[in-house]
């Protein structure tokens, strides 16, 4: 079997390399299909394709789409997209808007907590792909307001925080529409994450399959085995597809690694199957 990592980020996004800096270093540790999976955006996908040859990797055009599910923030990944789709590009366009927007009130909110410049600093890290709270966390801690990333999200950009900014981004069945009409296959991306209860899960996997959705990030970086244990149930509950991405940002300490990731437990069906059939 391949090795598979098909959650990954760029610079397009909140990965700390380049498309073609992130192949290269995905084939040096091993993975054969890798999917570039930037929150809302498409536009580092040519440059990986791109890097891909030389390397013998086969990428999968991916994104990672911001949608809302019950005042809740999921993330959707869709892979194999088109990304030249019209739908999808709109749509993206339309987070890319408010991502902007965004941004620039987490950085009055900032300022009025007595921080200036953070928008500003961000925007220019961000150098022209989405901005993100990485990017707002990165600099808070260079300041040395936060004692890590992860303390500048908990001081400053976390739900009830200073700087948090409560948006409403795609609802859940759109961004499965627009992965769909590339295409694509839609995955909920490391389902632990969203602090869901077991119901709530479920009504989700009900209303995703509903949707158009097919798959499911069983086996994510983020994941603890039992937390995996446990998508694995839903997966076969609901008959969803198994995913596995590393969810990959950079290097830097506490993010997990490239290509290090457990098998998919037994039993499922893998969402690369209906692509090689
Ligand atoms: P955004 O989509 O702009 O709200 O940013 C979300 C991104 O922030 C996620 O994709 C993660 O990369 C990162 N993130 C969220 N929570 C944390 C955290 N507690 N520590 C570190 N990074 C985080
Ligand atoms: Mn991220
Ligand atoms: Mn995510
Ligand atoms: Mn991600």
């Amino acid at each position: 079997m391949l090795t598979y990592d098909l959650h990954t980020h760029s610079t397009a996004s909140d990965g700390v390399y380049a498309p073609s800096e992130l192949v290269a270093r995905a084939a040096a540790a091993g993975i054969e299909v890798l999917a570039l999976t930037d929150h809302d955006s498409v536009f580092g996908l040519a440059e990986a394709q791109l890097a891909a040859i030389p390397h013998g990797i086969r990428l999968v055009p991916g994104v990672e789409i911001s949608s809302t599910w019950q005042d809740k923030t999921l993330h959707v990944l869709g892979l194999n997209v088109d990304p030249e789709c019209e739908i999808l590009r709109e749509g993206l366009a339309r987070l890319q808007v408010l991502r902007a927007e965004r941004a620039r009130e987490m950085g009055r909110r900032l300022e009025r907590d007595g921080i200036p410049g953070v928008f500003e600093a961000a925007e220019a890290m961000a150098g022209g792909g989405m901005i993100t709270r990485t990017h707002f966390a990165k600099h808070l801690y260079g300041l040395g307001l936060a004692a890590s990333v992860r303390d500048a999200f908990e001081r400053y950009l976390a739900r009830g925080k200073p700087g948090y900014v409560a948006t409403r981004w795609a609802d859940m069945e759109e961004a499965v529409a627009w992965i769909r009409a590339a295409g694509g296959t839609a995955v909920i991306a490391h389902p632990q994450r969203y602090k869901l209860t077991a119901s709530a899960l479920r009504r989700l996997m009900g209303e995703f399959r509903e949707a158009g959705g097919a798959g499911l990030e069983v086996v994510s970086g983020t994941a603890a085995p039992g937390e995996i244990h446990s998508s694995a149930e839903y997966a076969r509950r609901f008959d969803l597809r198994a995913s596995c991405g590393s969810d990959f940002h950079g290097p830097d300490h506490g993010w997990p690694k490239l290509g290090r990731l457990p098998p998919l437990p037994a039993g499922l069906i893998p969402v690369w199957r209906d692509w090689e059939a």
